[in-house]
């Protein structure tokens, strides 16, 4: 299995909206935000590519939004067709789309417009991956979340019959080769994170928005967006818990510079950074 690190975008966010509770004071030192108080994240996919299928794990905002949009949250940098092009990847090689849940950052990329204005599928020959429970919840959001679920990126997959749904479970589960699912709740409803071999002897989770950056390893770093924060806590200490005994590798889906990172305790108990750098390296 070989898995590497494909960027699908940069945007802007609300520093508070990110940081939850956290008083700026503390987290403008981390992220500094620009004068409307808006921090740039990354948009990091992964690429999978194993047996004989190439399975890309999320696909960033994509292009289909309006102007008010992109002046809303900036989306600039390589998109993940311009990140596959710089790779010589073709988009009608990926088999799968595995998409950890259906907010615009995430699944954005999925869909795209035809010359003719059509919504069709970014990756034609794919098979895109995501649950009911999620769909449901995101097909008829909450007001809270409304605004992040736009239907245009994800009920065309329903509609064109691309979307495979995965079976929900309480345990995590064995999804392909080696590579399983855990089923989160924290965030959104049944949010996927991945955990899957990068060698024959360390594992890395891809810790979607339950753990978007480096800072949010700490423990009161919870998205102001998160429908149910004290399942966040839990999730994120029981996944720390496990990086720290384990020595897996955690995957920054947002984090603008660090892509991947080793867990460790401090002598107060709490989860700092072991060891980190671009996933090619940490491989090594
Ligand atoms: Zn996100």
């Amino acid at each position: 299995m070989k898995v590497t690190s494909v960027i699908s975008g940069y945007f802007k966010l609300d520093g508070g909206a990110m940081f939850g509770v956290v008083p700026k004071k503390l987290w403008q030192k981390l992220n500094p935000p620009d004068a409307d108080n808006l921090c740039t994240w990354s948009m990091r996919s992964i690429l999978i590519e194993t047996g004989n299928r190439k399975i890309l794990v999320d696909t960033g905002i994509g292009n289909k939004q309006s102007e008010k949009f992109r002046k809303m949250f900036y989306p600039h940098g390589n998109s993940v067709i311009d990140s596959f092009r710089e790779m010589a990847i073709d988009p009608r090689e990926i088999t799968d789309v595995f998409l950890t849940h259906f907010h615009f950052d995430h699944v954005g990329g999925a869909l795209k417009f035809d010359e003719n204005g059509k919504i069709i599928p970014t990756f034609p020959n794919a098979t895109y991956w995501s649950n009911s429970i999620h769909y449901d919840w995101a097909f008829d959001p909450n007001p809270r979340e409304e605004a992040s679920f736009l239907r245009e990126n994800f009920v065309p997959l329903k509609e064109q019959g691309l979307l495979q749904m995965i079976d929900v479970q309480k345990d995590d589960l064995l999804w392909m080769d080696d590579i399983n699912i855990r089923f989160v709740n924290g965030h959104t409803m049944a949010m996927m994170l991945l955990d899957l071999p990068i060698d024959s002897n360390k594992r890395m989770w891809y810790g979607a928005d339950l753990i978007p950056s480096r800072w949010h390893i700490r423990r009161p770093y919870v998205l102001s967006y998160d429908v149910q924060p004290l399942y966040t806590l839990d999730e994120k200490e029981r996944l720390l818990s496990h990086l720290v005994n384990s020595g897996d590798l955690l995957f920054f889906e947002h984090d603008p510079e660090m892509e991947c990172a080793e867990i460790s305790k401090d002598d107060r108990n709490r989860f700092v950074i072991k060891k980190h750098g671009p996933l090619e390296e940490m491989v090594k």
